[in-house]
């Protein structure tokens, strides 16, 4: 590149970035001149000072949090937020509410499930247990495999299962309805 088409450094004060005017046979510079210096160096010291703080601020949350837990309960960060900005009253009360409809949400997914699996065994009582594989469930013959299958399932093969039940006993009815008529 011939002289003079250099392309000019910029002044390493973030708040400037001017391009510096290269002077032939001087040392490059980093600045403007003293007081981009002087700027540039404070920049720097406040960034560092940002950087503990926010360092700081993270440790006082995990603390916060831990003791808004010990208070309210296993609560998510934003709710536990929320309770503290209400009178300590209020905010147990509250904090009692959401726990309570949260246990009955467990409640009611238990039940969900108790009621599924009786209406698998009685499903496959009705067509003898039988063996039933599909791409997610493997389910070996027989009451005790089946007994044991429905203990260990999640939902969603519990769901599955469910069809499948619901689908080999209609079929079965519906064989028994042809092979009467013809
Ligand atoms: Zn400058």
């Amino acid at each position: 590149m011939p002289d003079g088409f250099e392309i000019p450094p910029r002044c390493q004060n973030p708040a400037c970035n001017l391009p510096i005017p290269i002077q032939r046979g001087h040392r490059r510079r980093q600045y403007c001149d003293d007081t981009c210096k002087q700027a540039a160096y404070r920049a720097r010291r406040r960034e560092a000072e940002l950087d503990r703080y926010e360092i700081q601020q993270r440790e006082e949350l995990q603390q916060q949090i831990a003791a808004w837990r010990a208070r309210w309960g296993d609560l998510v960060p934003e709710t536990l937020q929320l309770l503290a900005t209400l009178s300590a009253g209020m905010a147990a009360r509250v904090a009692a509410a959401i726990r309570a409809e949260v246990a009955r949400a467990v409640r009611s997914q238990s039940e969900e499930r108790t009621t599924l699996v009786e209406t698998i065994l009685f499903g496959g009582e009705q067509v003898n247990h039988p063996a039933i594989l599909t791409e997610n469930v493997s389910l070996a013959p027989g009451l005790d495999a089946w007994v044991a299958f429905c203990s260990y399932a999640d939902l969603a093969e519990l769901l599955q299962l469910r069809d499948q039940v619901y689908i080999v006993c209609t079929a079965r009815a519906r064989r028994g309805a042809l092979a009467r008529h013809t």
